[in-house]
């Protein structure tokens, strides 16, 4: 069972009290970009084995969006973090090096 931490409102749930909103940190791309630039932001998406940052929405909740880092293969929730970041606080990256040691996602790690 997945348990997330909303980090918007401090309620603690199960994943049936959340929607999964995809991947996280996605570089939009629009009008004047290259169709490829465009088709990679619409269609190539990360699907790891393992460390996945991702979007969920507190449905159930206060209703907002927020990150969480996890591990896909075990569930293991590294933190939840506002939406309003371009990339993970460094204790969330740190606890994930800790555990994954050359972890890395595209120009952060
Ligand atoms: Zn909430």
């Amino acid at each position: 069972m997945l348990i997330l931490d909303c980090p918007c409102c401090g309620v603690s749930g199960e994943e049936t009290e959340f929607h999964a909103g995809g991947e996280a940190h996605l570089k939009r791309f629009g009008p004047g970009s290259s169709d490829a630039e465009f088709h990679d932001y619409l269609f190539t998406k990360e699907n790891p084995k393992g460390v996945h940052l991702e979007r969920w929405r507190h449905a159930n909740g206060c209703g907002k969006w927020f990150l969480a880092a996890r591990d896909t293969m075990t569930l293991e929730v590294y933190g939840t973090y506002s939406a309003q970041t371009t990339e993970p606080p460094q204790d969330i990256k740190d606890k994930i090096s800790a555990k994954r040691p050359g972890w890395s996602w595209r120009e952060f790690s």
